[in-house]
C-alpha cells in the first residue's frame, strides 16, 4: 500500500487478459464486453478455428480488441467499477507488446485451456508477469470440452509455473455436461441451465454429490489463507467458520501481494463462468492505488503519464496513455520529456467496445486515449511542463534483422504501403526502409518470427502476400583506426566553379557512443556558414558508408583546417568535399564490421539442459548463468544473431518441444569472420 491514502477510492481496475493463442482470450473478452453491456451481440469465433482466423475476427470488431485499451463497467454488490481492459497480444514475437501492456496494467486474468493446461505461451507470459509483479487470477476455460479437467490444470499451474493457486470454485458436471460452478467462498452453486448468454445463473445449494469435495477444497482454501491473514488463522485454529467477507478480504490482500492466484472455472464459449470472473476482477485485483510505488510517482501531484501505444483508426491517430500522477484536462499543454517538445491535448477519450466516450479530464490511475499529439511515441513520458519527470520507458530496441519485401503486382503498392505503415505504428520494434541500390522495401525488426507474423498480418488484412528475400542480419561498421585526411573538391566547367578544401580527422569511438562532429576552425579558414554542410556531408556518407552499404557508427570527425574560394565556394561544395573525405578515409583504413549480439534466455526442463547448452556453445554463445526456476532451468546467454536463425526448430528438437526461449538485442560487437560467413 502506498502513502497516498488521501486519494479518493477509484473503483477502477486496469487489467489485461493473457493467454496462449487459442486458449480463449478473444472469446472471453467478447463475453466480458457482452455481460458488461458494452456490446449487444456476441461475436463468435468458430469452433476449431486456428490462429489464422484470429486476426480477421479482430478486424471485424475493429477497435474493440485491437485497440490498446477498452473500458467496461461492472456492478458488484451495488457498486460500479470501471474496468480498463488492456490488450496483451499472445504471440512471443510480439513480446514487446506484452511487455508494454504489463508495464501499464495493475492486474491480469490468465486464461488457460481446460484441456491443454499450461502451454508455452502461457508460461512465457506468466514469467513476464512475474517480472513485472502483476497480480493474477487464473480462468480455466473450455471446461465443456472432452478431456477438460479443472483440478488437473490447477495442479499444472502450481507445478509448471511455481505458483500458489487457490481454486475458489469447482466445476459442476464435466465436459459436455459442464453446467456451472460451486462458489467455495459463497458456499453455493451457480448453474447456467442453457448456453444462452442472456440467461443469468441460477443460484442453488451445492449439489449433494459435490458437498464432500466442496467442503474439502474450502477447508484447503481457508487453511492456505490462514498463512497470510491473522484473523483467518485465529478462526481456523479455533475451528470457527470464518465470515465470507473476512475470507474475501484475506484473499484480496494475498492476491495483490502476489502470494496466491485465485483460480476460477468456466466455458466462455458456452457462456458459463464469465460473470463470476468479472466479480473476481473487482474482488481480488488491485485498484491503481493499491500497487507498490517504489518510484514515488503515483497519486496526487503534477501530471505525469506514460504513452504506451499508438493506434490509428478511421478517425485518426490515438495515443494511449496511463496516467500515474495528477490530472490532465482537455486543452492542457503537456511536455514530452523524450523530445523536449510541448503539445496540446485536443481531446480525451475512453474507448468502449465500438464507441468513444469523451472525457473532460483524466486522473492518476486512468488509462485512456489522447487525440491531438503529433510527435509522441510509445514509451515517452508526458508531464506537466512545470514539473518534468521521466518515467521508466518501454524499451524499443533497434531492429537487428531485415528482410527484403516486394509486392508481386505494382497495382498493390499503395495498399501494401498503407498496411505496412499501420504495422509500423502498432509495433515500434518494426522499421521500414528502402534499399538504395535495388529500390526494394526492407522490413526490419527484432526477429525472424516477428517479421513472419507481421507479414502474415498484412496478408490477412489486405489479401496480398508479399514476396520476401532471406532474412539478413543488420550489420554496422566502424573505422578500423584513426586517420587524418585532406580533400580538395574542385570543379571548373565553364560558369561558376566549385571549390572546397577540408582537413579532417576521423577516429573510432567506443560502442554505443554514436557519431560526433566538432570544428576546430579558427581565423576564418572556412567561413562559419559552411561548417554545418561539412557535418551533414559526413553524416550522409556514414549512413551507407560501410562495406555493402552498412551504416558506419561510433566515430568522431574533427574538422581541423581547410580553405575556400570567394567566388566558387558553396555549402554544396563543402558537403561534397566532406563526404568524399569520409569515403576516402574508409577506403584507407578499412572498416570493422559490427554484428548484433542477442541476450538469449532459454527456459528448459533439466533433462535437456546439457544439450541446450552444447547447442548454444556451438552457436558461439556465451552462457552467463543457469538458475532453477520452478521445475525448469533458466539459461542466460549471449549469442550472435547471425547464429540464431532457425533456433526455435533446434530448441524444440533438443527438448521434445518443452523448452522455450526469448531473445532481445543486447549490443553490437566486432564480428568475427566465422560469424559473418555463417
Ligand atoms: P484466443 O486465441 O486465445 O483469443 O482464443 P479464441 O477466443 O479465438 O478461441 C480459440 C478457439 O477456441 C475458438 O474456436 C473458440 O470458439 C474456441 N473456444 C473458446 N472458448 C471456448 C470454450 O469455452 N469452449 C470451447 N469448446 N471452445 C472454446
Amino acid at each position: 500500500m502506498n502513502s497516498k491514502q488521501n486519494t479518493t477510492p477509484r473503483n477502477l481496475r486496469n487489467i489485461g487478459v493473457i493467454a496462449h493463442v487459442d486458449a480463449g482470450k478473444t472469446t472471453t473478452t467478447e463475453r466480458i464486453l457482452f455481460y458488461s453491456g458494452e456490446s449487444h451481440r456476441i461475436g463468435e469465433v468458430h469452433d476449431g478455428t486456428t490462429q489464422m482466423d484470429f486476426d480477421p475476427q479482430e478486424r471485424a470488431r475493429g477497435i474493440t480488441i485491437n485497440s490498446a485499451a477498452t473500458t467496461v463497467h461492472w456492478r458488484r454488490n451495488g457498486q460500479d467499477t470501471q474496468i480498463n481492459l488492456i490488450d496483451t497480444p499472445g504471440h512471443i514475437d510480439f513480446n514487446i507488446e506484452v511487455r508494454r501492456s504489463l508495464r501499464v496494467l495493475d492486474g491480469a486474468v490468465v486464461v488457460f485451456d481446460g484441456v491443454a493446461g499450461v502451454e508455452p505461451q502461457s508460461e512465457t507470459n506468466w514469467r513476464l508477469a512475474d517480472q513485472y509483479h502483476v497480480p493474477r487470477i487464473a480462468f480455466v476455460n473450455k471446461l465443456d470440452r472432452t478431456g477438460a479437467d479443472f483440478l488437473r490444470v490447477v495442479a499444472m499451474i502450481e507445478e509448471r509455473l511455481s505458483a500458489k493457486v487457490l481454486p475458489i470454485q469447482l466445476p459442476i458436471g464435466a465436459e459436455s455436461e459442464f453446467r456451472g460452478v460451486v462458489d467455495l467462498l459463497g458456499q453455493r452453486a451457480l448453474v447456467w441451465a442453457r448456453d444462452d448468454a442472456r440467461e443469468p445463473a441460477q443460484v442453488l445449494p451445492i449439489p449433494l454429490e459435490l458437498q464432500a469435495q466442496a467442503a474439502l477444497w474450502r477447508d484447503r482454501l481457508v487453511e492456505r489463507l490462514s498463512d497470510y491473514d491473522e484473523a483467518v488463522l485465529t478462526a481456523y485454529l479455533e475451528g470457527v467458520e470464518p465470515a465470507e467477507a473476512l475470507l474475501r478480504a484475506a484473499l484480496r490482500r494475498a492476491t495483490i501481494a502476489g502470494a496466491v492466484v485465485p483460480a476460477l472455472a468456466g466455458s466462455a464459449f458456452k457462456n458459463r463462468g464469465v460473470e463470476p470472473l468479472l466479480d473476481a476482477v473487482v474482488d481480488y485485483l488491485p485498484e491503481p492505488d493499491e500497487i507498490a510505488d517504489p518510484e514515488g510517482i503515483r497519486g496526487e501531484g503534477a501530471f505525469a503519464a506514460l504513452a504506451f501505444k499508438l493506434v490509428s483508426d478511421d478517425h485518426g491517430s490515438l495515443t494511449f496513455v496511463r496516467v500515474y500522477r495528477g490530472v490532465l484536462r482537455r486543452g492542457d499543454v503537456v511536455l514530452d520529456t523524450a523530445t523536449g517538445k510541448t503539445e496540446r491535448v485536443s481531446r480525451l477519450y475512453e474507448i468502449h467496445a465500438d464507441k468513444r466516450v469523451e472525457r473532460e479530464s483524466l486522473q492518476a490511475g486512468d488509462i485512456a486515449a489522447i487525440v491531438g499529439l503529433k510527435d509522441v511515441l510509445t514509451g515517452h513520458t508526458l508531464a506537466d511542463p512545470a514539473a518534468p519527470v521521466v518515467l521508466e520507458t518501454i524499451e524499443t530496441p533497434e531492429p537487428v534483422i531485415h528482410l527484403a519485401v516486394e509486392a508481386s503486382e505494382r497495382a498493390d503498392l499503395p495498399q501494401v504501403s498503407k498496411a505496412l505503415q499501420a504495422l509500423l505504428r502498432e509495433d515500434p520494434s518494426l522499421r521500414l526502409s528502402q534499399d538504395a541500390d535495388s529500390g526494394q522495401m526492407i522490413l526490419s525488426g527484432m526477429g525472424e518470427l516477428q517479421l513472419e507474423v507481421s507479414l502474415e498480418k498484412l496478408r490477412q488484412r489486405t489479401g496480398i502476400a508479399l514476396r520476401t528475400g532471406r532474412p539478413q542480419v543488420a550489420y554496422r561498421a566502424t573505422l578500423a583506426r584513426e586517420v587524418e585526411l585532406r580533400h580538395v573538391h574542385k570543379k571548373q566547367s565553364g560558369g561558376p566553379g566549385q571549390f572546397a578544401e577540408v582537413l579532417l580527422r576521423f577516429a573510432p569511438l567506443a560502442r554505443g557512443e554514436g557519431e560526433r562532429f566538432q570544428s576546430r576552425i579558427t581565423g576564418g579558414a572556412i567561413p562559419r556558414e559552411f561548417i554545418p554542410a561539412i557535418e551533414q556531408g559526413i553524416r550522409r556518407a556514414a549512413l551507407s558508408g560501410g562495406p555493402e552499404g552498412w551504416p558506419v557508427v561510433d566515430f568522431e570527425a574533427v574538422l581541423l583546417d581547410g580553405s575556400f574560394h570567394e567566388r566558387d565556394s558553396s555549402s554544396l561544395a563543402f558537403e561534397l568535399a566532406a563526404a568524399h573525405a569520409f569515403q576516402e578515409a574508409m577506403a584507407q583504413v578499412g572498416a570493422e564490421l559490427l554484428e548484433p549480439v542477442m541476450a538469449v534466455e532459454v527456459v528448459t526442463p533439466p533433462e535437456s539442459l546439457g544439450d541446450v547448452i552444447g547447442d548454444l556453445l556451438r552457436r558461439r554463445g556465451q552462457v552467463h548463468a543457469q538458475d532453477p526456476r520452478g521445475s525448469s532451468v533458466v539459461i542466460q546467454a549471449e549469442v550472435p544473431l547471425a547464429r540464431m536463425f532457425g533456433y526455435i526448430g533446434s530448441l524444440r528438437a533438443l527438448s521434445s518441444g518443452r523448452a522455450q526461449y526469448s531473445m532481445r538485442f543486447d549490443h553490437y560487437a566486432v564480428a568475427t569472420r566465422e560469424s559473418v560467413a555463417a
